[in-house]
């Protein structure tokens, strides 16, 4: 590590030197961290350096630090990322390197570290300290859930046996198979999976992210782990006026949670007496309420007995937090556009792929997703390279359920590509969407690639059920935590093949 300025303060665990007077009340110092593996050095000073990528482990150590200390004033700044390269140049290598530690790539990682138990054989690359069950935000927002239950440590739930780099990535060299993080860490690998999720674009709608930090301006979203919490609050506080809800022009995760969440609202409403003082609008950029046409038929129903208003190929295109409007543009002539005016706006912002994977031009489809083969989730270029999750260009919905069915897929098909053998292993596409609507209800939609319905259950799931409401509130939380992030979950084909075979027998006995 190269000292940055003059004035070295402490290096490691045990120095104990410190350039003031930590006997004097208050001081006022600013604070510069430089990261290097397990050790820091901290740079009190005042020269302004921008902020680095490992803000969260700087100001862990620097709060750390300074309690140690006693009484002062700290203005933590965050070293460059620049600096931080030249210090590190760490060299990792493993068999299986997964970028990544959301709902993909803890999937992936418990599964390989099943068969590779030796350490560092699996790697996983992951900046964030928390892992988030995101299905539960919905009911959060509904205030059905509390935000707890929704997020772990991520030390917690990737495997022990994994190497876990708490680093983003930066870098793809899939000619040299290695990759290079923020840090300046270069990992070689024999495979890489890439779950990099999707990013969120809240900056693409103007007013959007001053209204969502103004606790008065009844913009709220379930998208955010920061601002969920919020939704409720701003829920309650509605009382006459227009409700309107938003889907963006752009792929999403889940694309059920947008009207999932105007369903469980207008139902609170509905409880408090309150309804018919209410407009409640969804805003969706879509052509239909739903993409298969057996629960897009169930919606609507929903939708005309609860005077649900719904405009289709709407768009977001700005907010006025301070006047409370939202202005959208017409997608079926889009040099039109109108004004809404809101008491509540809960907007689903845009979502793409992350950046980092955009620029890598030779990995990706031109909208920047990762390009893999639909069925087999194999890179099409790079065949040591497989993709899961949100993040690839498979066109199906962007669910945990769907990671479900081709976590096993990918696995299955790495271990062929790791013998030598042909890989076979097809992923059709399986998504499933539980459509909670209203306090109670839930439809649970489950379909393919062709959008055609793949239901588990042998009754039909195109109605509103509690069984499938207790499903997605209490069930699904119970096996993400305890069978998928383990390995231990596949998806639901086995229990559809048994009950189909009752199903069928049903039927036969009928006839
Ligand atoms: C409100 C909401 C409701 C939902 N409801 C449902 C539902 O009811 N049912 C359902 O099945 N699904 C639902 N989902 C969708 C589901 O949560 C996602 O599809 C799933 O989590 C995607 O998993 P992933 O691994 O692809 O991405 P993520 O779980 O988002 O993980 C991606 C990870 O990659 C990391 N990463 C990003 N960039 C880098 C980098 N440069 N280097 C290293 N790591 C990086 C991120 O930090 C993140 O941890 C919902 C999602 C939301 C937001």
């Amino acid at each position: 590590m190269s000292p940055i300025g003059d004035t070295v303060i402490r290096k490691g665990r045990k120095g104990k030197d410190f350039p003031f007077d930590n006997k004097k009340k208050v001081q006022k110092i600013n604070v510069t961290v430089l990261t290097s593996g397990r050790w820091h050095m901290f740079l009190f000073g005042d020269t302004a350096i921008r902020k680095g990528r490992n803000k969260k482990v700087c100001e862990t150590q620097t709060e750390r630090i300074m309690q140690r200390i006693g009484n002062c004033t700290v203005v933590p700044l965050l070293r460059t990322a620049s600096i931080q390269n030249a210090c590190r140049n760490i060299q990792h290598s493993c068999k299986i390197l997964i970028i990544g530690g959301g709902t993909g790539g803890c999937t992936m990682a418990a599964k390989f570290t099943k068969q590779y138990k030796e350490p560092k054989q699996v790697i996983v690359v992951e900046p964030s300290d928390i892992h988030y069950y995101q299905p539960l935000f919905t009911l959060i927002g509904g205030g059905i859930k509390l935000f707890k239950s929704s997020n772990r440590p991520m030390a917690q739930v990737l495997p022990r046996n994994a190497k876990w780099i708490k680093d983003s990535v930066i870098t793809f060299q899939p000619e040299s198979n290695n990759i290079i993080t923020s840090n300046g860490d270069t990992i070689q690998y024999e495979i890489m999976i890439v779950a990099m999720g999707l990013q969120l674009y809240w900056d693409k709608i103007p007013g959007l992210i001053e209204g969502l930090k103004n606790p008065d301006s009844q913009i709220c979203s379930i998208y955010g782990p920061e601002m969920v919490t919020e939704v409720f609050n701003k829920i309650k506080k509605v009382s006459n006026g227009t409700a309107v809800f938003t889907f963006p022009n752009t792929p999403v995760k889940c694309p059920g949670a947008p009207q999932k969440i105007a369903y469980i609202a207008e139902d609170y409403w509905q409880q408090k007496k309150i309804r018919d003082k209410l407009k409640v609008v969804y805003n969706t950029s879509l052509p239909d309420i739903f993409g298969v046409k057996k629960y897009a038929d169930s919606l609507w129903a929903v939708c005309k007995k609860r005077g649900i208003i719904v405009n289709l190929q709407t768009n977001l295109l700005k907010i006025d937090p301070d006047n409370r409007e939202a202005i959208f543009q017409n997608l079926k002539d889009p040099d039109k556009t109108f004004v809404q005016k809101y008491a509540l706006l809960h907007v689903t912002p845009p979502m793409g792929p992350p950046s980092i994977l955009k620029n890598h031009t030779n990995l990706t489809n031109a909208a920047g997703f990762l390009r893999v083969d639909p069925k087999t989730l194999q890179h099409e270029q790079y065949t040591n390279i497989f993709g899961i999750g949100d993040c690839t260009n498979t066109p199906n919905s962007k669910t945990m359920a769907a990671i479900s069915s081709q976590s096993k897929v990918v696995y299955r098909n790495v271990m062929d590509y790791l013998a030598g053998k042909e890989i076979r292993s097809v992923y059709e596409g399986y998504a499933s969407c539980p459509l909670v609507t209203g306090y109670g209800k839930c439809i649970l939609a489950e379909f393919d690639y062709k959008l055609q319905p793949l239901e588990t259950f042998p009754f039909d799931q195109g109605k509103e059920y509690y069984m499938m409401y207790w499903l997605k509130k209490t069930f699904f939380p119970f096996l993400y935590w305890n069978l998928m992030l383990k390995g231990n979950w596949d998806g639901p084909e086995v229990f559809r093949k048994y009950f189909n075979v009752f199903k069928r027998k049903s039927t036969e006995s009928v006839n």
